[in-house]
């Protein structure tokens, strides 16, 4: 039993759980179960706290700190320009956020504040200012942004009905209680302030229901539910512009907004919520029965990103795992959990396993491009088989 971290209704069982260790967004293993609920009243989907969450974020989460890791690239284009992620998010944050000569723009939850700084490198009338709850970014924050703009771990009082707009970008889905974080940031803008917030959209990203340290999975449901109940007339919620993730404008009301609540939003977001669920519970159980039978023997894992890494935390200890395998040059000749990763050319000769850790939508065809990994003696193993 637990309660909804949005609308506050009753949860009475996980419709996925697996034991330890579970999976963080930055790679690194907790020993902790993991188990999702799906909330039948507004829509929402949640993971348990992590223990000692605030340490966490303090000092152990420096996501991008010391370079820009393949995660935060978020497209190639065809002729081998690479978007990176920010730079794509500091151009939708001003196409949504329609902001006012010298305003005032809070990056809530900033960690480098990479994305304002590209903001105001196009709109350098914007007074620009930054919080998070660590200390380590003010290194990547003096020299652009006033020193009385920065803050850590709280917000100065000085600050409340300061901003002309907010945003947040991939925060919220890390907070143990979003509505109570919409609220704090209510609280910063001026009256009929702009907020805007993005996060997964586990609907078009299927893996992140299982990363440890999102415990939020919203959807489109329990996104409105929670900015109105946080104070929020919600103005659009955009899907398209980063695929896999919402970009939600709301504007600050000054009245108490009503609940929203569509009752087939909220029966779609459960349904998807329940069947992503089984999709891990499935491939969970048949990694295991997998892993069984190649107990002790060489394998090697496809992919050190997010589902390679998935299926070393379940299977990691049984089997005796030769490299990961990643065309990512960045990737090659580092360690990955203390294993190497290598290109899929060299793949072990003596690996008699080779478990595919691809989103499983592209997965078959990734593969099936290269002839090498296709030989006798080397079993292919799929997460959804
Ligand atoms: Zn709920």
């Amino acid at each position: 039993m637990t309660a909804c971290r949005v609308c506050g209704g009753k949860i009475a069982a996980p419709a996925y759980e697996t034991p330890a260790p579970a999976l963080t967004s930055i790679m690194t293993l907790l020993n902790i179960p993991t188990r999702v609920y799906v909330c039948d009243g507004c829509g929402h989907a949640q993971c348990d706290e992590i223990p000692d969450i605030e340490t966490f974020y303090d000092t152990g989460y420096r996501i991008s700190l010391s370079s820009e890791g393949h995660d935060q690239i978020f497209a190639v284009k065809p002729d081998g320009t690479v978007i990176f992620r920010t730079d794509h998010q500091a151009e939708i944050a001003r196409n949504l956020l329609d902001l006012p000569q010298g305003a005032r723009l809070l990056d809530y939850g900033a960690a480098k504040a990479d994305t304002l700084r590209k903001i105001i490198a196009a709109r350098p009338d914007i007074e620009p200012h930054v919080f998070d709850v660590s200390t380590d970014y003010a290194s990547a924050w003096n020299g652009w942004i006033a020193p009385d703009a920065q803050a850590a771990y709280e917000v100065p009082e000085t600050w409340n009905g300061r901003f002309d707009a907010a945003m947040s970008h991939f925060v919220i889905e890390h907070v143990a209680d979003p509505v109570g974080f919409i609220r704090g940031i209510h609280k910063l803008l001026k009256p009929r302030g702009t907020l805007l917030l993005s996060m997964p959209d586990v609907s078009a990203n299927p893996g992140d229901m299982t990363v440890a340290d999102h415990v939020n999975h919203f959807s489109e449901a329990s996104l409105r539910r929670a900015l109105a109940a946080g104070g929020f007339e919600v103005s659009m919620i955009d899907v398209t512009s980063f695929p896999g993730a919402f970009f939600a404008v709301a504007v600050r009301s000054e009245t108490p907004a009503r609940p929203e609540q569509d009752a087939i939003l909220v029966r779609q977001a459960v349904e998807r919520g329940l069947e992503i669920c089984d999709f891990w519970r499935t491939s969970a159980a048949n990694l295991e029965k997998r892993a069984a039978t190649f107990r002790g023997r060489k394998v090697a894992i496809y992919g050190a990103g997010f589902y390679g890494s998935w299926i070393f935390s379940r299977i990691g200890n049984d089997v005796e795992l030769t490299a990961f395998l990643d065309q990512n040059p960045g990737l090659q000749n580092t360690e990955h959990f203390g294993y190497p990763v290598s290109a899929p050319t060299a793949i072990a000769e003596d690996a008699e396993a080779l478990f595919i850790g691809l989103n499983p939508l592209k997965a078959r065809a990734a593969i099936a491009s290269m002839p090498y990994l296709h030989r006798p003696g080397l079993e292919l193993l799929w997460l959804e088989a």
